[in-house]
C-alpha cells in the first residue's frame, strides 16, 4: 500500500498533531464523505491523506490538504480513503424494517433499537472472508505480501539479515493475526434495514407472511445516523454484495459490510457498532434513541386485518410515543 505524502500534506502534519478525538459526528462525516473533501467538494487524490478533524466552531470536517490549511483547527486523525470500502449513501435514502408485532412492541418498550451480534444472525457468512474452498488462495496472497514485507529492506534501506525459515515463520504469524483481527467483526452489533423508495411485497411476504400481524417502520439514512449519534463507534453504511467464487471480502473494519451476491435482493443498509470492546459476551446491544424521530411512519401489513390498525395506534400511544400509522400502499385497488 503506497501512501503518497506530498509537502503540502507534511505541512499539515507539522502544524497539527493528531488528537485522536473521534466524535459520532466526525465518524459520520468520514463515512459519508468517503474520498470527497467536505469543504471544496473535490475528490481527494488516491493514496493522499484526508484530514479528519474539527473547524474553529468544533464542527467535524474531512478536508483535503489545501482546505485543511484554513479549515482544520484540530486534527483528529488522517484517513486514507482509497483503502476503505465506500459504504456511503445519500442521507435521504428511504429505509424500511419489516417485523412482526411482538418485535415492534419490544422496540417501543425498550425505547430504542436492539442490535444483535453478527454471530447470532442466520447467515453463516457474516464476517466471512470468502468460501472455505478458496481459503488457500487468500492465504497464499497474504503470505506472499508478508514474506516480501518481512524480507524487504529495513527502515534505513539496507537489506535485512534473516533466514528463509524465520521469514516463513514471521509471515505465517502475520497471517494468523490478520485473520484473528477480522474474525472479531463477527461480534459486531448490527441493525439491518432494507433500502427502497417504496414498499416491497417480497419483504412483506418474507417477514410478515399472511396470517401474521406485521408492520414496517419507514425511516431514512439521515434518521438512522441521528438515532445512532450517542454511539461514538457506530456507522451506517450500505452492504456490498460479492460473488465469492471470484472475490473475497475486504480485510478492514468494513468486512461486516460484505455479503454474498445471492442476498443482493435484500438491498441492505446496516447500522454497526464497530468497536464494542468489553461487551462481547452479551448477545447484542440496546441503543436508546428517540423513536418518534427515527420512525417516519409505521405501515400496517397488507395481510393484517383492518382492526389491527386501531390496536397498533393504541399500543404506540400507551408507550408514550406519537408515531403515525398508515395503511399499506399495496391495498390501493386497481382499475381495468
Ligand atoms: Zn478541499
Amino acid at each position: 500500500m503506497n501512501i503518497d505524502i506530498q509537502p503540502e500534506d507534511q505541512a499539515i502534519f507539522d502544524r497539527l498533531k493528531s488528537t485522536g478525538r473521534m466524535t459520532a459526528g466526525l465518524r459520520r462525516k468520514i463515512t459519508q464523505q468517503h474520498n470527497w473533501c467536505s469543504c471544496c467538494d473535490k475528490m481527494i487524490f488516491p493514496y493522499r491523506p484526508a484530514f479528519a478533524g474539527y473547524d474553529a466552531d468544533d464542527k467535524p470536517v474531512l478536508a483535503c490538504a489545501k482546505c485543511a490549511v484554513t479549515r482544520v483547527t484540530e486534527l483528529a486523525t488522517p484517513v486514507y480513503p482509497k483503502m476503505n470500502l465506500d459504504i456511503s449513501l445519500p442521507d435521504e435514502t428511504v429505509l424500511w424494517r419489516y417485523m412482526d408485532f411482538s418485535k415492534f412492541v419490544a422496540m417501543l418498550m425498550q425505547r430504542g433499537l436492539y442490535l444483535p451480534r453478527a454471530s447470532n444472525m442466520e447467515d453463516k457468512f457474516e464476517g466471512a472472508a470468502g468460501l472455505a474452498r478458496r481459503e488457500h488462495v487468500w492465504d497464499e496472497h497474504y503470505l506472499k505480501r508478508y514474506r516480501e514485507v518481512v524480507s524487504g529492506p529495513g527502515p534505513d534501506g539496507r537489506p535485512i539479515n534473516i533466514s528463509p525459515e524465520d521469514i516463513e515463520c514471521e509471515a505465517r504469524r502475520l497471517l494468523r493475526s490478520t485473520k484473528a483481527a477480522t474474525v472479531a467483526s463477527r461480534s459486531r452489533p448490527i441493525s439491518c434495514w432494507h433500502a427502497n423508495a417504496g414498499e416491497s411485497e417480497a419483504q412483506w411476504r418474507l417477514y410478515c407472511p399472511p396470517q401474521t400481524m406485521g408492520i414496517a417502520v419507514k425511516s431514512s439514512v439521515d434518521r438512522l445516523w441521528n438515532a445512532m449519534s450517542g454511539e461514538q463507534n457506530a456507522v451506517v453504511g450500505r452492504v456490498h454484495y460479492l460473488d465469492f467464487n471470484t472475490a473475497f471480502a475486504v480485510t478492514g473494519r468494513e468486512r461486516i459490510f460484505c455479503k454474498r451476491a445471492s442476498l443482493a435482493h435484500e438491498r441492505e443498509v446496516r447500522a454497526v457498532i464497530l468497536e464494542d470492546d468489553g461487551h462481547e459476551d452479551t448477545p447484542g446491544r440496546l441503543v436508546g434513541c428517540d423513536l418518534a424521530a427515527l420512525i417516519d411512519v409505521v405501515v400496517l401489513s397488507p395481510f393484517a386485518p383492518e382492526w389491527f390498525q386501531w390496536v397498533l395506534s393504541d399500543v404506540i400511544s400507551k408507550f408514550g410515543w406519537s408515531i403515525p400509522v398508515v395503511k399499506s400502499d399495496l391495498l390501493d385497488p386497481p382499475f381495468y
